[in-house]
């Protein structure tokens, strides 16, 4: 593919379930006007988005996918999603996509202020090139997040298990690590557990044991995790959710940012302290990543 493009649901059939809607949608250019000026998602980042990785025109793990937009939809009081309608415009989408990686994203937005439905939407662009830092890593520093493990139940209204479209933190996040002189970031809580990075999640290894934050609704449950951890388990290794405390992080004997499109980037240094890099092990697990799954 060389174009981007978009793929515009009527918004009749947005909050409808009827499979007979499920080809509700229009084409559109990326170059082309589609939004209205009055679009809640543009003016206060109000709806949920997914970013789905694409191999060789096969979208990977689409039914994790539609899950997590189905939950961050129920958190923010949205209309549940048509599962119907947003594989077909995925499919859709999909095909027209050649050879190579690229990434088909998911929006459901509040829609037009006072308007009568949600808007939704699926984009389609190539990836960027990920290939270097798949085998260089990434350095990261750890970044207090200001809110303590039990927010997410004392706060929901901050909805911090949500995939929303307010990404400007995580944003600023990435910036605040590069000028510290890292790569990517890592959330600790005020009380200093780990929880993710600004766009990935975080594994961590202990000998044979690979544990990962607990997603109790504080951060994103990362389908790519999901994926890795049965790979993993699949090769009898054991996987857990778990409480981990900063302290634990220059313990580890190996650590990886995974998420749906960069897949998994070792972590080469903690806060300046290097951390053991497993090279073969994330060669393999990249290669799991970029099959069809
Ligand atoms: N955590 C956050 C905050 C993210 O933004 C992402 C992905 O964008 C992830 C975790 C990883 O999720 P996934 O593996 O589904 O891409």
């Amino acid at each position: 593919m060389t174009g981007r493009f978009a793929l515009m649901i009527d918004p009749v059939a947005v909050e409808e379930q009827r499979s007979d809607y499920a080809d509700t949608f229009t084409q559109v250019d990326a170059a082309a006007p589609a939004l209205s000026v009055g679009e809640l998602s543009t003016q206060r980042g109000d709806g949920v988005f997914e970013s789905i990785g694409v191999v060789d025109g096969h979208a990977q793990e689409v039914v994790p996918h539609l899950e997590r937009l189905a939950h961050s939809a129920r958190l923010c009081d949205l209309p549940a999603p048509n599962l119907d309608q947003w594989h077909q415009a995925i499919r859709a989408a999909a095909v027209q996509l050649g050879s190579g990686e690229s990434v088909i994203k998911l929006i459901l937005s509040r829609g037009v202020e006072h308007g009568p439905a949600p808007t939704a939407w699926v984009t389609a662009a190539p990836a960027a090139d990920f290939a270097a830092v798949r085998e260089r890593g990434v350095r990261v520093v750890t970044l207090d997040r200001g809110y303590d493990l039990g927010a997410a139940e004392r706060a929901p209204w901050l909805l911090l298990g949500a995939k929303t479209l307010s990404y400007a933190v995580n944003m600023a996040a990435l910036r605040e690590a590069r000028r510290r002189g890292a790569d990517d970031a890592i959330f600790l809580s005020s009380d200093r557990f780990v929880l993710e990075a600004p766009t990935a999640s975080l594994i961590l290894r202990f000998g044979d044991r690979f544990v990962t934050p607990a997603p109790n609704g504080g951060i994103l449950h990362g389908t790519t995790q999901l994926s890795v951890y049965e790979h993993l388990a699949a090769q009898g290794f054991e996987t857990a959710y778990d409480r981990i405390p900063a302290t634990d992080l220059p313990r580890a004997d190996a650590a990886w940012l995974v998420s749906s499109v960069r897949l998994a980037a070792a972590i080469t240094a903690i806060d300046g302290t290097s951390l053991p890099v497993d090279t073969a092990l994330t060669a393999a697990l990249n290669r799991y990543l970029l099959s069809p799954r």
